[in-house]
């Protein structure tokens, strides 16, 4: 490998490689990164100068025992970048549906701040997608605020309730 073709994506792949292989395992180390960052250093010395952080957390849930992915191990708020993808791949089934969950989240957030700024309720906010249904909302809540309520029927003063007793009746 020349000098220049030295980066950190190929780097993170280098080591990605090293770790799959699995020979790291059997050093007489317990911790899992100490044995991968000993493996990297004899067989790869130039890689771990040019490895940011993030790549050996990605490293150490790559080499975690499992048959799942390694995004599955990653720890919580790994930030999927090209070091990290080159190291941990694309994600398995579930890892990408939570990232798209998460990132619908991000993506809306302004629109629902926008639409509770607007006078929303927040939980009927985040239900608005489409423009057609902000539209349909306004409307309805327009007519609902021209409605008058139909006038309380005046309740009477106790005195008109008390009949007189009929003529005749025995007390
Ligand atoms: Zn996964």
């Amino acid at each position: 490998m020349t000098r220049a073709s030295r980066t950190p994506i190929s780097a993170a792949t280098a080591a990605r490689q090293l770790v799959l292989a699995g020979r790291w395992r059997t050093l007489p180390t317990r911790d899992t990164e100490a044995k991968i960052r000993m493996a990297l250093r004899s067989r790869h010395p130039w890689v771990l100068p040019l490895l940011p952080t993030d790549a050996m957390d990605a490293l150490v849930a790559l080499g975690q025992p499992g048959g799942r992915c390694g995004w599955c191990h990653a720890p919580a708020g790994l930030p999927r970048n090209e070091v990290t993808s080159a190291i941990l791949g694309d994600g398995c089934t579930s890892c990408r549906v939570a990232w798209e969950a998460a990132a619908a989240a991000v993506r809306e957030r302004p629109h629902v701040r926008q639409l509770v700024a607007a006078g929303f309720r927040p939980e009927a906010a985040a239900n608005l997608r489409t423009p057609e249904q902000i539209a349909d909302y306004t409307r309805r809540l327009r007519v609902l605020d021209r409605a008058k309520l139909p006038p309380r029927p005046i309740p009477e003063p106790a005195y008109y309730q008390r009949r007189p007793w009929p003529a005749g009746a025995v007390r």
